[in-house]
């Protein structure tokens, strides 16, 4: 059973990771939908006021962390064990979570395909600003999704081109990846959404 001082301790690096460090230079847009360093803010506000919880567990076996958009007004972060947040991998990881969270506060309701897109290019960015290798070695599945976020993070860091969209030949490639990896086969489903519903009083 976690301490109360565990669970401060692991607040504080998640709300760390979204205030300090390569977070704060990510900014682009995607379809026209802006993420910068405001939006990660605003989740680490949320986390502080208890507006977004955070669970340690639950966490499928090949995903890092999750956070659950869902339906009751209970949105929460998921991480796997209570040291999370330590290291540049992890800070990443929560960086793509808090992209899902931030179309959730702001009821951005997009097929869920798009904001894994949005999630992963955040990923690509601080894996750049990292100088973390791609290859996670977790599944090979993965590594492809891992290496298409790369080279969209590419084009927004080394090109400096913020303005992405879905017709750009290496954003379809990272779309066509994340829709090869059986965690987000429902991703196919063109139409199908995580529900972003809102988060109560963040
Ligand atoms: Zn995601």
């Amino acid at each position: 059973m976690a301490t109360a001082g565990e669970m401060k301790a692991l607040k504080k690096r998640l709300i760390n990771a979204l205030l300090y460090g390569p977070v704060q230079v990510v900014s682009y847009s995607y379809n026209g939908i802006r993420i910068n360093h405001a939006d990660f803010k605003r989740v680490a506000t949320a986390i502080s006021k208890n507006a977004v919880h955070v669970i340690v567990g639950n966490v499928p076996p090949d995903a890092a962390a999750m956070y659950v958009v869902s339906g009751d007004g209970e949105n929460t972060f998921f991480v796997p064990k209570m040291s999370y947040g330590s290291v540049n991998h992890e800070k990443a990881s929560i960086a793509h979570e808090a992209v899902h969270c931030i179309l959730d506060i702001r009821k951005t309701v997009v097929p869920a395909i798009t904001t894994e897109v949005m999630a992963y290019i955040t990923t690509g960015i601080l894996h750049m600003y990292f100088a973390i290798s791609p290859r996670q070695g977790k599944d090979n599945l993965r590594d492809d999704v891992f290496m298409a976020a790369n080279k969209v993070a590419s084009i927004v860091v080394d090109e400096k081109r913020r303005a992405l969209d879905a017709t750009m030949p290496e954003l379809q490639e990272l779309a066509a990846a994340i829709q090869n990896h059986p965690n987000y086969s429902m991703t196919l489903g063109s139409t199908f959404s995580w529900g972003e519903d809102g988060v109560e009083g963040a």
